[in-house]
């Protein structure tokens, strides 16, 4: 019973006070980090609460020997009360976090099917009112004064523009424009979201969850300004953005479309300017690493408190 309980209240330290966490470190990090962690922690957030669940589900011999092979410190974390309840216990908590689980690839199941149905009709329209230039391979373009850009959802994204991007934007700033919506399709930003916002609805109490859908929304606009500033220079894609979010574009634009002009344009803004776009990628790799190890270290911690407080308490 002691280690389901050390393996959830790790959990539970993870699902409720690494958001909090996270958004203190957050303008720190690289986007492309930033947005690396959420499904990380989620994933290891479900980890531990399986973990919970087979460690009261397993007869106490067995959790006795597994104990035994880890340590004399393991000894601490051994079962303690009666094996039939936590059997039940056990077997319920797998059954909730199956539950989870369908209901989560259930939804997402759901939400691609309705996205590639219209993403077969964006495609077909694009395809239909828009023609390709040589000099932007793999580019739609529509005939519009509006400038805007997009990148629909898909097996293989389609990438969007009007015209009107010409008109308004330098010919670097038109390559930054694309070079944004390119890296919404390459690093898969819609399937992230996709994801994060059927985590969202599905454990919408634990913040961890509850914050993923505009969490990595955000963050994957951040992410698609850093990539285009590594070729054509933060100040150029911080140029295109403020001119194009003084344009008020048409309509708004449906979830399996990602446009040059959404999430916090300020923030993104504050974000292309800060001290963290120099080095990106030297930043990236060394940022994985440590917040890696960091959100491994959390429930660690917390599991660690809550076996030395039950030790304690077992021992008065
Ligand atoms: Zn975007």
């Amino acid at each position: 019973m002691n280690l389901a309980l050390t393996l959830l209240a790790s959990a539970g330290t993870l699902g409720w006070m690494w958001p909090r966490f996270f958004a203190r470190i957050r303008h720190r990090l690289q986007p492309h980090t930033a947005l690396a962690l959420w499904p990380v922690t989620q994933s290891l957030f479900v980890l531990l609460v399986v973990a919970a669940a087979i460690a009261l589900a397993l007869p106490a011999r067995t959790a006795e020997h597994l104990a035994s092979l880890l340590g004399s410190c393991w000894e601490l974390l051994a079962h303690g009360s009666p094996q039939a309840s936590e059997t039940i216990a056990g077997a319920s908590a797998g059954l909730l976090v199956g539950a989870v689980l369908v209901r989560i690839f259930y939804l997402a199941r759901r939400e691609r099917v309705r996205q590639k149905t219209l993403r077969d009709k964006y495609v077909g329209a694009l395809h239909l009112a828009g023609t390709q230039k040589p000099e932007h391979p793999g580019v739609w373009w529509l005939e519009t004064d509006t400038p805007v850009a997009f990148c629909v959802a898909g097996k293989n994204p389609t990438v969007g523009a009007s015209t009107g991007l010409f008109n308004h934007l330098t010919a670097d700033e038109v390559g930054a424009v694309l070079a944004h919506e390119r890296a919404h399709a390459r690093f898969r930003h819609h399937t992230l979201i996709l994801w994060a916002e059927s985590v969202g609805r599905t454990l919408p109490c634990v913040p961890l969850f509850a914050h993923s859908p505009s969490m990595v929304r955000e963050l994957a606009e951040q992410a698609a300004d850093a990539e285009a500033a590594l070729d054509h220079g933060h100040l150029v894609v911080a140029s295109a953005l403020r001119t194009m979010s003084a344009i008020p574009a048409p309509a708004p634009a449906p979830s399996q479309i990602l446009e040059m002009v959404s999430g916090t344009v300020t923030t993104r803004l504050e974000r292309l300017c800060a001290e963290a776009y120099r080095h990106p990628r030297r930043r990236h790799s060394v940022q994985v690493g440590t917040l890696l190890g960091c959100a491994m270290a959390v429930p660690l911690v917390g599991g660690c408190v809550a076996a030395l407080a039950m030790y304690a308490f077992s021992c008065t």
